[in-house]
C-alpha cells in the first residue's frame, strides 16, 4: 500500500473545506447522498438491458448507519461503484464537473462563505470528518477496493472485503469544538432533518435504521410499548419536478437547481412544465442568473437531463435544447419514450422532437412573460444572455429568426431602459415612416452623436446598437411589421422633407468648391466632403458609403494582422451649413486658404473624435488648436 499526493486544486480544495469557517456545512450529507443517487442511477439504467442486475433492482437504494461508539456516519449505495482507475480518477483529482467549476471560484475569491452553497463534491465530506474511508466494488467486479483519507497530506487505496456492488462512505466525524458541535450529524434527528431538507426528491429510498417505541401487544389487549428498531424510508422520493406545484416551493426548486446544476446563485427564472398533449411529460426548466463558467467556450455542452418514467436516460440530451436557449439547464420526464431505445436512434425520435417543440415553446413564452412583468429581471437575463438570442436572429441563414425576434430589447433615446421592437412601433408618431438606429460604443455615447439630433427633433425614437453583432441582427431581421430599418446617418434616412431637399441641393452646389477643397485638405482618409442635412446645433459628423460601416471598422481593426489591408468605411465629411464654423471656414476660403486648410483639418479631426476613431496625426492636430487658440 502506498500513500499517494492529491493532485494540486484538490489539495488547495479540502484545505478549504477542512479550514474553512464556513458556516453551511450541513451540505455534505446532500452531496454525498446524490452521488450515492447517481451511482445508483447508473446501475438502474443497466439493469435495463442486463438480466442479472434487473432482478435485484427493486432493492436499490441508499443507507445512512450511525455508529456512535465509533463515531461514525456512513451512507451506502448498492450503485455502480467504482474499481481502480475510477477511484484515482473521481477521488484523487478535481477534474470532475461540480468540483471544476468550483475551482474557477477559487481563484477569483477566498470567501468561504460561497464555499458549498453549490455542489462541491465528494471533499464536503471533509468538512464534518477527519477521516474518510471509501469501500466500494464495481459492477461485475471481483475486486473491492478501500480508499481512506485523512485530508491534505494524500490518500491510500488498498484491495478490501466486501460482498456486494457499491460504495461505503464512511465518515470519522470531527470531535466537537467550540464554534461547532459535530456530533449532531449522528443524531437520527439532524440526519432526519437534513434529509428531509435537500434529499427529499431522491428517487431511491435513503433508508435509516432507526429506533423506535411501539404498541407490541395483539389487537384487544392491554398496550404494551416497547423500544424496537426498524427501517424507516426517510425520503419521499417522489422527484421534484414530479410534485404539485404546492408541495415543492421555489425555494425547493432553487435549492435542487443549485446542488444538482452546481451553480451557487438561485435561478433567475423556474420554469415548470406538465404536458399532457400528443406526448406527455414533466419539465423542470431554469435560468441561471449568472453565465456558467465556460459558457462561451466550445467545451460548454448544452442539454437537458432525460428521465424516461423515472429512469435517466441521458444526463445531457441536446436534442431538447435548440441553440438560441443554450443556457437553459433543467430535466425533462417523459413516459412515452421507448426505454430500450439507443442514443443514436433518440436522435431522431418523433417523441422527442415533440416534447423539444414544447420545451422551446414554453421557455420563450416565460421569457416573454417575464420580459412583460418584470423588466429589470428580464434586462439582468438580457445582460447574461441576450447575445444568445441575438445569435439565433443571425445563425443557420436566421431559421430560427422568428423564434426569437420578440425577445429582442434594444436601448433606445427613449429612457435608460430596453425596449422590444414591439413596444418601439405602437410608439411611432403617424408620420414616421422607419425604425431608426445608430450604432456606437455605448448608448451614452451614441446619445451624444451628431446625426442623432435631427432624428430626435423630429420626435423620432433612436434605437441603440452597441454590440458588434447588433448590425448584423438589424440586416437579418430585414423588417419588422412591415416597417423597415434605417440607419439614422443613411443618405436616404427620410429625416428630410422635399422642400428642404430642394434647399439643401442650392447650398450643395454654391459650396461645391468648398467641399471639393476641405475634401483635398484631408486627402484620403475620406472619400468626399459634403453639406449635410442631418445636423442640427453640431458642426460636422462622420457618414458613411458602401457597406462597412465605423463600427464594422473598429472591429476589424483590432483583429489580428494577416498581412491583408483591414476592410475601412468609406467616410463621408458632413458640415453643417448653418454653424458659426462653417461661416468661418467658408470666409478663410474666400480670404485666406492656408487657415482654410487648417479649419479643415480640426473639423475632420473633431468628427472622428466624435465618431471614436482614432486620429492618425494628433500633433498636428495638437499645433493647429494651440496656433488658433492663441490667434
Ligand atoms: P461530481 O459529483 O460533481 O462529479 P464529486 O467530487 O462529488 O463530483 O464526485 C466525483 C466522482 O466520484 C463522481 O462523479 C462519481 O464518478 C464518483 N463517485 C462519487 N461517489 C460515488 C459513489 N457513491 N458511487 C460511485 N461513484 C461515486
Amino acid at each position: 500500500m502506498r500513500k499517494k499526493s492529491f493532485k494540486a486544486e484538490s489539495k488547495r480544495l479540502l484545505d478549504l473545506m477542512i479550514n474553512s469557517i464556513y458556516t453551511n456545512r450541513d451540505i455534505f450529507l446532500r452531496e454525498i447522498i446524490s452521488n450515492a443517487s447517481d451511482a445508483v442511477d447508473k446501475l438502474h439504467y443497466i439493469s435495463l438491458t442486463d438480466e442479472s442486475v434487473r432482478e435485484r433492482s427493486a432493492d436499490l437504494g441508499i443507507f445512512i448507519s450511525v455508529d456512535k461508539e465509533n463515531h461514525t456516519l456512513t451512507v451506502s449505495d448498492n450503485g455502480i461503484g467504482m474499481d481502480e482507475k475510477e477511484l484515482e480518477e473521481n477521488l484523487g483529482t478535481i477534474a470532475k464537473s461540480g468540483s471544476l467549476a468550483f475551482k474557477s471560484q477559487l481563484d477569483n475569491t477566498e470567501d468561504a462563505d460561497i464555499i458549498g452553497q453549490f455542489g462541491v463534491g465528494f471533499y464536503s465530506a471533509f468538512m464534518v470528518a477527519d477521516k474518510v474511508t471509501v469501500i466500494t466494488r464495481k459492477y461485475n467486479s471481483d475486486t473491492s477496493l478501500k480508499w481512506t483519507s485523512e485530508g491534505c497530506d494524500g490518500y491510500t487505496v488498498e484491495e478490501c472485503q466486501k460482498d456486494t456492488f457499491g460504495t461505503d462512505i464512511i465518515m470519522s466525524i470531527k470531535p466537537d469544538s467550540d464554534e461547532e458541535k459535530y456530533s449532531q450529524f449522528l443524531e437520527r434527528y439532524t440526519i432526519e432533518g437534513l434529509i428531509k431538507q435537500y434529499s427529499d426528491y431522491i428517487r431511491y429510498p435513503i433508508k435509516m435504521e432507526v429506533e423506535t417505541t411501539k404498541n407490541t401487544a395483539p389487537e384487544g389487549e392491554e398496550p404494551k410499548y416497547e423500544k424496537v428498531r426498524e427501517i424507516k424510508t426517510l425520503n419521499s422520493m417522489v422527484p421534484i419536478w414530479a410534485r404539485p406545484k404546492s408541495e415543492a416551493s421555489d425555494e425547493d426548486c432553487a435549492e435542487y437547481y443549485k446542488s444538482k446544476f452546481m451553480d451557487f446563485s438561485d435561478p433567475l427564472l423556474t420554469i415548470r412544465q406538465n404536458a399532457d398533449g400528443l406526448v406527455s411529460y414533466k419539465a423542470m426548466l431554469f435560468v441561471p442568473s449568472k453565465v456558467p463558467y465556460g459558457y462561451f467556450t466550445k467545451d460548454f455542452e448544452k442539454g437537458l437531463q432525460l428521465y424516461s418514467s423515472g429512469v435517466l436516460i441521458m444526463d445531457k440530451c441536446e436534442q431538447l435544447l435548440p441553440d438560441h436557449f443554450r443556457f437553459v439547464k433543467g430535466v425533462v420526464d417523459t413516459a412515452d419514450l421507448s426505454l430500450n431505445i439507443s442514443r443514436e436512434l433518440l436522435q431522431n425520435d418523433r417523441q422527442l422532437k415533440v416534447i423539444a417543440g414544447g420545451i422551446e415553446k414554453k421557455i420563450k413564452s416565460e421569457l416573454k412573460k417575464t420580459m412583460d412583468n418584470e423588466p429589470e429581471k428580464y434586462a439582468e437575463f438580457w445582460k447574461n444572455f441576450g447575445i444568445q438570442i441575438k445569435y439565433g436572429v443571425v445563425s443557420d441563414y436566421g431559421i430560427y429568426k422568428d423564434a426569437v425576434i420578440d425577445l429582442l430589447v434594444f436601448r433606445s433615446s427613449l429612457n435608460n431602459g430596453l425596449t422590444s421592437l414591439k413596444d418601439y412601433v405602437l410608439r411611432m408618431p403617424e408620420n414616421q415612416q422607419y425604425i431608426y438606429y445608430l450604432s456606437g460604443e455605448s448608448a451614452e455615447k451614441i446619445s451624444q452623436l451628431p446625426q442623432a439630433e435631427l432624428c430626435r427633433d423630429k420626435g423620432y425614437e433612436i434605437l441603440y446598437l452597441t454590440d458588434d453583432v447588433d448590425e448584423f441582427v438589424i440586416s437579418g431581421i430585414g423588417k419588422f411589421q412591415e416597417k423597415e430599418f434605417k440607419s439614422v446617418d443613411a443618405e436616404d434616412s427620410g429625416l428630410v422633407s422635399e422642400d428642404e431637399k430642394k434647399a439643401l441641393e442650392e447650398t450643395r452646389e454654391t459650396n461645391k468648391e468648398l467641399c471639393e477643397f476641405v475634401k483635398a485638405a484631408i486627402g484620403d482618409e475620406i472619400a468626399s466632403c459634403v453639406i449635410s442635412e442631418k445636423l442640427k446645433s453640431k458642426p460636422v459628423f462622420i457618414s458613411v458609403l458602401g457597406p462597412v460601416t465605423l463600427e464594422m471598422e473598429k472591429y476589424f481593426s483590432l483583429m489580428p494582422d494577416d498581412g491583408n489591408p483591414k476592410p475601412k468605411a468609406e467616410k463621408v465629411l458632413e458640415l453643417n451649413p448653418d454653424h458659426a464654423v462653417f461661416k468661418a471656414l467658408k470666409s478663410a476660403f474666400e480670404t485666406d486658404k492656408e487657415k482654410a486648410q487648417k479649419i479643415a483639418k480640426v473639423l475632420h479631426c473633431n468628427a472622428r473624435l466624435i465618431a471614436g476613431l482614432p486620429i492618425e496625426n494628433p500633433v498636428e492636430f495638437s499645433d493647429i488648436i494651440a496656433e488658433i487658440l492663441a490667434d
